[in-house]
């Protein structure tokens, strides 16, 4: 039976309200009362992981949604933590625990949780498409997705291995439409060629797309004072023809209630809409960290195959998400990076300060330091995987 999207709004469990400032804190008197009024305005789709919220999150929505609510009143996704499953094994442990955790029968969506070039190695290795086949044979889910933060040329490449999959999650937002280091147009342009809908993760860039320079804000304000600075960035994903459903975590009454205004009676971005916006990308590029514009004349010179500008890319919105986001936001930067190590590119660490790259750079930037005071330092040394064990205990 084909499945009723509704309204094309989804409840994010990445970012769930929560006591005391600590992930493990669900305020479930706060999440209840946003799901009833999510629920009372029509809106079905909810969306977590088993790594969420210290792997509370979908604990959490069985509690609040699932366990309250009928089993055919609502939509649940929810992921396979492949880059943290140490055997093929865990496949099945891991399904079983995610039915017991969110209180269901089946899921209506089933993806692959970050797919990337060294996941998608262990996922021939453990036969994971054929199981997640098997699975949904049997009735535990309905659609089979993935989530990524790759490139086009390989989502285009698994697309293609794989017709089976039936959807794709992408970061979209319009501050990484264009962004060299994430690609978001491509990658929604590669699922649209393979007839795939999207769905859209991080459309408010992790909150920061509504805290962006009070420049840019007043360009939103002067056309529209109603609207808030949120909205835009919900209304330019909303707008895209190829988009299933947009996600939003929302830890805060007041974001379900600005969302749920947005999505309830959506309005597409209008041709003045879409200008302004150009507009404010330029005003929050040009407050970025590393002044690169993405020329690339440097990346044929390094002998290192560094890719410099990306690097670079993902240093500026690391530094923009720091200020005013999740341990979260901030580990998808250290994602995005380790894919790019994965694919064959040189680590910022490889740089042997042969400074071909300097004497070509129109910028005149002083990019053998920024790759080692900066994205060494910081993004090249964060590990994701000790974020995540820090958050809860559990041996995968
Ligand atoms: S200085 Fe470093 S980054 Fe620049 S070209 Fe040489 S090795 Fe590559
Ligand atoms: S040459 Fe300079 S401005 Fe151009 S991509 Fe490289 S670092 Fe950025």
């Amino acid at each position: 039976m084909a499945i009723d999207f509704g309204k094309r709004f989804g409840l994010g469990g990445l970012r769930l309200p929560i006591l005391n400032g600590d992930q493990m804190d669900i305020d479930y008197d706060t999440l209840d009362k946003m799901i009833d009024k999510f629920m009372a305005h029509g809106f079905t789709y909810y969306d977590t992981s088993y790594i969420y919220h210290g792997q509370l999150s979908e604990t959490a929505l069985g509690k609040s949604l699932v366990a309250r609510y009928p089993r055919d009143s609502f939509l649940l996704s929810t992921k396979m933590p492949i880059k943290f499953m140490k055997k093929k094994e865990d496949m099945e442990r891991i399904f079983e625990e995610q039915l017991q955790k969110c209180q269901v029968d089946y899921f209506d969506f089933y993806l692959i949780h970050s797919i990337g070039k060294e996941a998608y190695e262990n996922c021939k290795k453990w036969d994971t498409f054929e199981f997640l086949k098997k699975k949904r044979a049997e009735g535990k889910f309905r659609e089979f997705g993935v989530s990524l933060h790759d490139s086009p040329e390989f989502l285009d490449m698994i697309l293609t291995e794989h017709p089976e999959i039936d959807f794709v999650v992408e970061q979209l937002n319009y501050i990484d439409w264009v962004n060299p280091a994430i690609r978001s147009k491509e990658i929604y342009e590669v699922a649209v060629k393979h007839g795939k809908p999207v769905v859209v993760m991080e459309a408010c860039k992790g909150g920061t797309l509504a805290e962006i320079p009070d420049e840019a804000k007043k360009l939103m304000k002067d056309y529209n004072p109603d609207a808030s600075i949120a909205s835009w960035a919900f209304r330019f994903v909303g707008s895209l023809p190829g988009v299933r459903v947009v996600l939003a975590g929302m830890p805060k009454m007041e974001f379900l209630d600005d969302n749920i205004k947005t999505f309830e009676n959506f309005v597409p971005l209008n041709e003045e809409e879409y200008k302004i916006i150009d507009q404010v990308v330029e005003i929050i590029n040009s407050n970025t960290a590393i002044a690169c514009t993405y020329c690339r004349y440097c990346v044929d010179e390094c002998p290192q195959k560094i890719p410099i500008p990306d690097y670079f890319a993902l240093y500026n919105d690391w530094k923009r998400l720091q200020k005013s986001s999740s341990e979260n936001e901030v580990m998808t930067q250290a994602f995005y990076y380790m894919n790019y190590v994965e694919q064959g590119n040189g680590p910022a660490s490889a740089c042997k300060a042969c400074k071909k790259c300097e004497k070509v750079c129109p910028q005149h930037l002083s990019i053998i330091d920024y790759l080692k005071d900066n994205v060494v330092p910081e993004i090249e040394a964060y590990n994701p995987e000790a974020h995540i064990q820090k958050d809860k205990e559990v041996e995968m």
